[in-house]
């Protein structure tokens, strides 16, 4: 028996969210939380080698004299926080827009996701870079150890290659593993005349850069009135496809123009926001065997009533996930423990669905389910160690941050 590098043991509340690798958490299933009481974990290189009760703990696992032991009385240990939607590389904010909103005014000027791809298009590598390390040294610090990150604010062949080479380098710049979108179809920008001119240009002309230079692991369009159509998002989603690229798609965010149906015609690996799903829309995501990506940060920041049917959803037996959607037009959010609170008191979830959505349910949308999302034996050793002793306390304490200690890959990253 080697001895463990690691050792953390007298977790009040262990949450090893086990048993849901091969597949997502559904129903009542996303209320159970593996709760080990008095739980223990041992990490050796880089992975997790033993889960169990505290007073096990030394007749199971060698801890030698280099093994660094963490005392987690009175503290919640649970797996590292996942957000499977997020705009990470941009530049620019758009706060004038938010203000205008919150006054009725109506913005003048340039504004929406144009305005955020003019400056972004502006900004060097070096100055996007710098931007995205800092809001991924705040998304670790509140807990979050992986990110799905989408380009999207370049729309032209030469800035979507340069966010998503961008992307490709952040993962080994900081402890945040990244996973790479191609969202080219983000929005149409000025130099098109129309999104089906712009939709042949992605699949003829970017598509194809994209995937040469294997940058992406999964595509994105943004299926809405104002950006493109379910048979523009479908042409799109199925060229990607073709190309090996994994298809997820943003819809009925503001409206049902059919997205789902795109959803379940590609079988999307997760459809995204959900705020105006119909019953039809409901069946259809069922059908596709999607993740339903929830963001209520959105609603949230646009003082809007319009969130996602969550309970629905469930008792549908649709496997649901949430994330930040962390963007700067529509919520610039980075703390997945916010949108956790917020899943509870606007979507009307249990603090344990909402965990379970952040976690193994969230690995499920981005396709890591066998290594991330959960404390069990042989997995990444992805671990948060929060500043509460019960769950529960986690969404409770809103906008507060619980985080304590942050471990990825068996590293210690956060120190509280
Ligand atoms: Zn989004």
């Amino acid at each position: 028996m080697l001895p463990a590098d690691l050792v953390i043991e007298n977790a009040s509340e262990l949450l090893t969210i086990r048993g849901a690798s091969s597949r997502p958490k559904t129903g009542k299933s996303m209320s159970s939380l593996g709760i080990i009481r008095d739980g223990a974990v041992a990490v050796s290189s880089g992975k997790i080698s033993w889960v169990g009760a505290s007073d096990r703990l030394r007749g199971s696992v060698r801890v030698g004299p280099r093994t660094k032991v963490i005392d987690a009385s009175g503290r919640v240990v649970m797996p590292g926080l996942i957000d499977c939607h997020t705009h990470l590389v941009f530049a620019g904010s758009r706060e004038r827009e938010w203000l205008d909103r919150l006054s009725g005014r109506r913005s003048r000027g340039a504004t929406g996701i144009l305005s955020t791809v003019s400056a972004t298009r502006r900004a060097s590598d070096s100055e996007l870079t710098k931007l995205a390390l800092a809001n991924l040294g705040s998304m670790l610090s509140s807990g979050t150890t992986t990110a799905e990150a989408k380009s999207g604010y370049g729309l032209s062949i030469r800035d979507e290659l340069r966010i998503l080479g961008i992307l490709g380098r952040l993962g080994a710049m900081q402890p945040v593993e990244i996973v790479p979108t191609f969202l080219g179809a983000h929005a149409v920008p000025g130099e098109f005349d129309g999104s089906a001119s712009y939709t042949r240009f992605v699949i003829d002309d970017m598509l194809p850069r994209v995937v040469r230079q294997g940058i992406a692991k999964y595509c994105d369009v943004f299926c809405e009135r104002g950006a493109f159509t379910a048979d523009e998002s479908l042409d799109i989603l199925r060229a990607c496809k073709a190309e090996g690229l994994k298809p997820r798609i943003h819809t009925d965010e503001f409206s049902d123009i059919g997205g789902t149906d795109v959803a379940n015609k590609v079988h999307a690996a997760s459809a995204d926001h959900l705020d105006a799903i119909t019953q039809d829309g409901v069946r259809n995501i069922k059908a596709a065997g999607s993740i339903a990506v929830l963001m209520p940060g959105v609603p949230f920041f646009l003082c809007s009533d319009a969130y996602a049917d969550a309970r629905g959803l469930i008792d549908a037996g649709i496997p649901v996930a949430l994330a930040t959607d962390f963007n700067p037009g529509t919520c610039p959010c980075l703390s997945l423990q916010f949108i956790v609170s917020l899943a509870c008191i606007k979507l009307g979830m249990s603090p344990a669905e909402a965990l379970s959505a952040v976690t193994i349910n969230a690995a499920h949308a981005i396709g890591m389910a066998d290594t991330i999302g959960s404390i069990e034996a042989g997995k990444q050793a992805d671990i948060v160690i929060m500043d509460v002793g019960d769950h529960r306390l986690v969404p409770y304490g809103i906008a507060r941050n619980s985080v304590r200690t942050v471990i990825k890959r068996g590293r210690i990253v956060v120190q509280g």
